[in-house]
């Protein structure tokens, strides 16, 4: 029998046959450690019941350990050169389906509908190619995919970010954005040894839990995330300055802004990184009647 796929000397004898040349700008860095793995399927609470979805399978290091665990796995991957080879390492598993797509041009609700059905408890798991780690994620939250959890692999510079809480020097738009939708955490810190090639840079597993809700109540989600990114434009200026200066039609509505803050209870003079997702909300349904 074939040794797991994600050893050093399968994964070597796999890319010597197929003389495969990475290609650093699609993010191409296997992982060749069967521990990590197994860690994130456990982390994503994967069953028989569970369909998963993979973004860049790559040779099925990661697509091999959610085969065997799970009901279904469909798996993403964008480089034509890999479809032979994952049709070779992943022959032994019935239960897998390898679509050659952009994950971020994809249809994925059609592509839920047709493998999954409707009901299934799904989860995404994957070893992001770190280039389009945020808009993958921002991908599957926006679009409102049917699944229960994320579970991924990513630069662990993000990962901070990510998971921040309010006055940490990472919280941000970015930690923001994704706690609305998901409780965020991070699940282990991983070292560069343990992917060829490896990357420049450390790696984080997250796990992020979707909200039935989303965090908070606002009245337009599109102009909340508005003031959010407006209130970090420069971090060491006041909220009072950045709403000033970012939001359209800022400076003539001073008054206005001043007069949302008050309503929202939230100093002028403080900065955005001190701010809670609740003062967020409470400040754009604030200032919504003047802005929109
Ligand atoms: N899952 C494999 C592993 O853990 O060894 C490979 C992970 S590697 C970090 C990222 C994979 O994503 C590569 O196979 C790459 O070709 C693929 N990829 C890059 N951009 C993609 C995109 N837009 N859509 C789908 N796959 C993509």
């Amino acid at each position: 029998m074939n040794k797991e796929i994600a050893t050093p000397i399968r994964t070597k004898a796999i890319l010597d046959k197929y003389g495969f040349s990475f290609k650093k700008s699609l993010g191409q860095n296997f992982l060749i450690d069967t521990n990590i793995l197994r860690k994130i399927v456990e982390a994503a609470g994967i069953t028989g019941e569970t369909g998963t979805i993979e973004i860049g399978p790559g040779i099925g290091a990661l697509t091999e350990q959610l085969a065997k665990v799970s009901r279904k796995t469909v798996a993403f991957e964008i480089d034509q050169r890999l479809l032979p080879i994952l049709a070779d390492t992943l022959s032994p598993y019935q239960n897998v389906k390898v679509i050659h797509h952009d994950f971020l041009k994809a249809n994925v609700p059609a592509v839920i509908e047709e493998e999954f059905g409707p009901d299934t408890d799904l989860v995404v798991a994957a070893n992001l190619p770190y280039y389009i780690t945020t808009p993958i994620i921002m991908k599957i939250l926006e679009e409102r995919l049917p699944v229960r959890a994320i579970v991924v692999m990513l630069q662990k510079e993000v990962a901070d970010r990510i998971s921040a809480k309010p006055g940490s020097k990472d919280y941000g738009s970015l930690s923001i954005a994704i706690q609305y939708y998901t409780r965020a955490e991070t699940v282990m810190i991983v070292p560069k040894t343990v992917f060829v090639p490896q990357p420049n840079v450390d790696s984080a597993v997250i796990r992020l839990s979707v909200r039935k809700e989303p965090a908070v109540s606002v009245m337009d989600e599109q102009f909340f995330f508005e003031v959010t990114r407006a209130s970090f434009a420069q971090r060491r200026k006041t909220i009072l300055n950045n709403l000033t200066s970012q939001l359209a039609g800022g400076k003539e509505k001073k008054d206005k802004i001043l007069a949302a803050l008050r309503t929202a209870e939230i100093e002028p003079s403080r900065r955005g990184e001190t701010l809670s997702l609740e003062e967020f909300a409470r400040l754009s349904n604030a200032l919504m009647p003047s802005f929109r």
